[in-house]
């Protein structure tokens, strides 16, 4: 595997892939890798010929200097992951090397980005927006791979993709869970024992709405109350997000269920606040890993 730290090079090199036809996958990612993260690596390198693997805690993503100071990085072990799964390339570049000084050009959206954990977040999906939109100028892959779990962040990258006729794929990767259905998730590691183990309240909440609407319930009503019904169970954690939103399009569920449809959770244990997502009627979508 080769690590670059720099646009011309990572571009000189994908330039003679381009020209010899190989097809191009893009998986970004902050780094701090577990098994999530691994799994995107892996579709891609089943589908692509060269993956190109971003690691890049983006100060435009977070909205305080303390987030992003205290983001956890571990790039030469995530570099030795990559490496063991098979990754052609590790694109780790400074925050100088993508934000010149005296930047201004920003992608933002008239809704998407405002909702759900747009509200709670002001300016994330922007940053998030825009980081993509410039490495997807500069890698200029085929596909690109993002989780399910961070369903938002998802359907803003589609819709990006769409308005802006980028000319990549994206692709969606089911989530990856630990033994006990909890998402796996760098911020799982942050979480005091009692709370790791009261997060299993989470996957226990929309798998009670997925028993649910298996036996033929469609009222969004009743679905987002056993939601919630299971969560208040679990006294440590403090649910913040709770809602049905259509798969495609992100907007609002009518009363009765007749669309495809995510349930978005978030819960806060503490100071960490934990999501995961859940297609109604897609009950295998899941990879556990064995650890
Ligand atoms: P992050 O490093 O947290 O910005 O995440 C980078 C990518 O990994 C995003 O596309 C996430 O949706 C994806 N991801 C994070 N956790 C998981 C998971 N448990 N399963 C699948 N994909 C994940």
């Amino acid at each position: 595997m080769i690590v670059f730290n720099t646009i011309k090079n990572l571009q000189a090199t994908l330039t003679k892939d381009r020209e010899k036809g190989k097809i191009i996958g893009f998986v970004p990612t902050m780094g701090a890798l577990h098994a999530g993260h691994l799994t995107l690596a892996r579709h891609s390198l089943a589908t692509c010929q060269r993956t190109v693997f971003m690691i890049f805690v983006n100060p435009k993503q977070f909205c305080s200097d303390e987030d992003f100071s205290s983001y956890p990085r571990s790039l030469v072990k995530d570099v030795a992951l990559l490496a063991k799964v098979g990754v052609d390339y590790c694109f780790a570049p400074s925050v100088e090397e993508i934000w010149s000084e005296g930047h201004e050009t920003f992608v933002d959206m008239d809704q998407l980005s405002r909702v759900l954990l747009g509200k709670q977040r002001p300016g994330h999906f922007r940053g998030v927006a825009t980081i993509l939109a410039k490495t997807f100028n500069i890698i200029g892959a085929n596909k690109a791979f993002f989780g399910e779990k961070d369903f938002q962040q998802l359907i803003i990258v589609r819709r990006m993709v769409k308005d802006l006729a980028f000319p990549v794929e994206i692709v969606g990767v089911p989530t990856c869970r630990d033994p006990d259905g909890v998402a796996s998730s760098s911020r799982n590691l942050l979480l005091t024992a009692e709370d790791r183990k009261a997060a299993v309240v989470i996957p226990q909440s929309w798998r009670a709405v997925e028993r649910l609407y298996h036996a033929g319930e469609r009222s969004s009503k009743r679905l987002l109350e056993v939601a919630r019904k299971v969560l208040e169970k679990e006294k440590r954690g403090k649910i913040e997000i709770i809602d049905l939103r259509n798969v495609e399009t992100f907007a609002n569920v009518e009363e009765a269920i007749k669309k495809p449809t995510v349930l978005i959770l978030a819960v806060r244990f503490g100071k960490i606040q934990l999501i995961d997502q859940h297609i109604l009627g897609s009950n295998a979508s899941c990879i556990y890993t064995t650890e």
